[in-house]
């Protein structure tokens, strides 16, 4: 039974049709699973784990009921669902994994990030995780009234779009959007480790790179948009595949 691992499925109440195809999922595939591990951006957006969202509580349960059925889910916090909290990683029975995260998959270690510290390019975008990522804003952003927080979120939304398209008519979407090549590098040195699994940038492959002269292997997941995606990890080697 493999290991299964997908990202950025941007679960969303206006694509009902990807929340619908992600619980078939879950009904079949992941069913005969050895795990299933969340690699970040489960939903396209999180202001708090009291917000009454029927997408969220559609997800919790069935990630509950997988877990119940003896599959262990593993979750990673993504940069739109960075502020998922531990009371509702409880109700949907998932473990969160810090990023990054090493793993063992059949006796071969491996890395596991989200994807967007690979991305050291977009140096706007990095400057904004900071911020949002420190605990003392996020204390103060949680205080706020849900209201606030939605609100606060769809602004965040508009000013990413508009940041892309700026990175768009410049014509550096393609290189600052993508991971840069000496991040990974330096990052696979760092943990010595050869394998990488991440999502984030919506360019599902399989990179075979030559590291110090060593080979090392980098496998981006899809995203959920126009399809699912999907990669499966045994002991004989991975799959990537669109759903
Ligand atoms: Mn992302």
């Amino acid at each position: 039974m493999p290991t299964l691992f997908i990202s950025d499925l941007h679960l969303d109440a206006e694509r009902p049709q990807v929340t619908e195809l992600f619980g078939r999922f879950l009904h079949d595939e992941a069913r005969k699973a050895d795990a299933l591990y969340i690699l970040g951006d489960l939903f396209e957006a999180w202001v708090g784990d009291d917000d009454p969202s029927e997408t969220g509580a559609f997800v919790a349960r069935e990630l509950q009921a997988l877990g119940a059925a003896g599959v262990p889910v593993y979750f990673m916090r993504g940069n739109r669902d960075f502020l998922l909290g531990d009371a509702y990683a409880r109700t949907a029975g998932m473990t969160v994994l810090p990023d990054p995260a090493v793993v063992a998959l059949y006796g071969r270690p491996t890395l596991l990030m989200h994807g967007d510290t690979l991305c050291t390019g977009d140096v706007a975008y990095q400057q904004f995780r900071a911020q949002v990522r420190n605990p003392a804003w996020q204390q103060q952003f949680l205080s706020q009234p849900l209201a606030a927080r939605v609100a606060f979120a769809q602004q965040a939304r508009a000013a990413s779009k508009a940041h892309q398209a700026g990175l768009q008519d410049k014509g550096a979407m393609e290189t600052i959007t993508d991971v840069t090549p000496e991040t990974v590098a330096a990052t696979m040195s760092r943990f010595g480790i050869q394998r990488l699994i991440h999502g984030h940038t919506h360019r599902p492959a399989i990179h075979d790179l030559d590291i110090d002269g060593h080979a090392h292997q980098r496998i981006v997941l899809g995203d959920w948009y126009d399809q699912g995606s999907v990669l499966r990890v045994s002991p004989d080697g991975v799959q990537l595949e669109a759903l």
